[in-house]
């Protein structure tokens, strides 16, 4: 037997050595968080504005949710879908709460999510084709639109550097232009099935679907017996103040995707299914072996009760006023380098004149995480139970690096 190895390696070399090349980081590693903060592995705090991209929306290992992960954990992790267990029950139930009289299936990812209504939208052209499978089977997205990496998703997700290298995409996708309603109307014809869009785009830099859109959508979908899908992935789950971002305008999608915040760390993804539409699927035409472990909704079920208990839609909402209008305020001090501020909540894009990478560094060294997005953006994804000082000081540190770069 060979001695067991005393070499030491860098976390930054073993990623240099062994990590796949498909992201570009920068130079920090996070070892701890706690709330809205997170720390590197030389001891620097961070204010953690980034949440995973809008995945811990109850920030940083808190109390309620560990301890909810920790005893199911010691309880029962695993079953798979062959039986059932009660924590995917009772998550169902909230969620349908939620999002209305329908049904749902868990899932692992955004993604995967969104591969389940791409195939409710097949199953529904099947229906509406009078049962002819293969004809009615179109979806129409927007531009600029960002719905994951599987092909279903790729597929829908009409950006170059997404789809460069891995064609042929999946048949039957076109792209209508956001918030024109009269661009999607002309894409239907006899073989369209559904139309499938993020209420409000989150990668490709913020860009919410007007009120007035979203429910002319509902209309043409009514109208031609297509399914309204939405893609809340990002954007659903308390970020913007209310659960779904669609409530909004009021309308009543057909399906919903989610995933991100809705585990708060754990990965758990959902598609919620309209109760007309949710007999497409019947046993066999759809499965997945991890969705919906007892782990995996207990900590869902932690995210939920947390947001319900400390009433964090109202704060998101009553909170984001003051901030949003601190952010804008950005806007006019610094008419160079800031374009405009956008957003709901607390899913705020703030539009640069320029490469929004230099700024996330600046920002980066003075000790706020936050993304960038597609069209020069700066995303600001506080959890949604961050502090009034917190969002405050969000603020000061942007307008700190704005200033140093005046
Ligand atoms: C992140 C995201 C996805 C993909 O989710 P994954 O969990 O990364 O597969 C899909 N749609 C939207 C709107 C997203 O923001």
């Amino acid at each position: 037997m060979t001695a067991p190895s005393i070499v030491r390696t860098s976390t930054a070399e073993l990623y240099d050595a062994h990590v796949l090349k498909n992201y570009g980081r920068p130079p920090l590693t996070l070892v701890r968080g706690r709330g809205a903060q997170v720390w590197d592995d030389a001891g620097n705090a961070y204010l953690d504005f980034t949440s995973g991209i809008a995945v811990s929306a109850l920030g940083h290992c808190h109390p309620h949710w560990v301890a909810a992960v920790q005893r199911q954990a010691a309880e029962l992790i695993h079953v798979s879908n062959l039986f059932r267990n009660p924590q995917q029950g009772e998550l169902a139930r909230r969620i349908v709460g939620y999002a209305g009289p329908g049904r749902v299936f868990f899932c692992n990812s955004g993604a995967e999510a969104n591969e389940a209504l791409i195939k409710l939208a097949r199953l529904h052209g099947v229906q509406k084709a009078g049962g002819v499978d293969g004809r009615c089977y179109k979806i129409i997205c927007a531009k600029n639109a960002f719905h994951g990496r599987t092909f279903g998703g790729m597929s829908a997700t009409p950006q170059e550097k997404i789809q460069k290298g891995f064609r042929p995409m999946v048949a039957g996708f076109s792209f209508g232009e956001l918030n024109n309603l009269q661009s999607f109307a002309d894409l239907i014809d006899a073989d369209t099935a559904a139309i499938f869009v993020e209420t409000i785009q989150g990668e490709s830099g913020i860009n919410p679907c007007t009120p007035e859109f979203l429910r002319g959508l509902r209309q043409l979908c009514d109208k031609h017996n297509l399914l309204l899908m939405l893609d809340e992935v990002q954007c659903g789950v308390g970020r913007t103040g209310k659960f779904y971002s669609y409530e909004y305008a009021g309308v009543i999608p057909d399906a919903i995707g989610m995933a991100k915040g809705l585990g708060g760390g754990f990965p758990i993804g959902a598609m919620w299914v309209r109760d007309r539409y949710a007999e497409l699927f019947h046993p066999g035409n759809h499965g997945t072996t991890f969705g919906g472990t007892p782990l995996a909704c207990a900590a869902a079920l932690a995210v939920l009760d947390v947001i319900e208990r400390d009433q964090l839609l109202e704060k998101v909402r009553t909170q984001s006023v003051p901030w949003h209008a601190a952010l804008r305020q950005l806007a006019v001090d610094f008419p160079q380098h800031v374009v405009t501020v956008r957003g709901l909540g607390y899913l705020v894009g703030i539009q640069l004149t320029g490469d929004p990478m230099p700024v996330i560094a600046a920002l980066r060294e003075r000790g706020l995480l936050a993304p960038s997005a597609g069209g020069n953006v700066v995303r600001l994804l506080p959890p949604l139970n961050a502090t009034p000082e917190e969002l405050a000081k969000s603020v000061e540190i942007i307008r700190a690096v704005l200033t140093a770069k005046a």
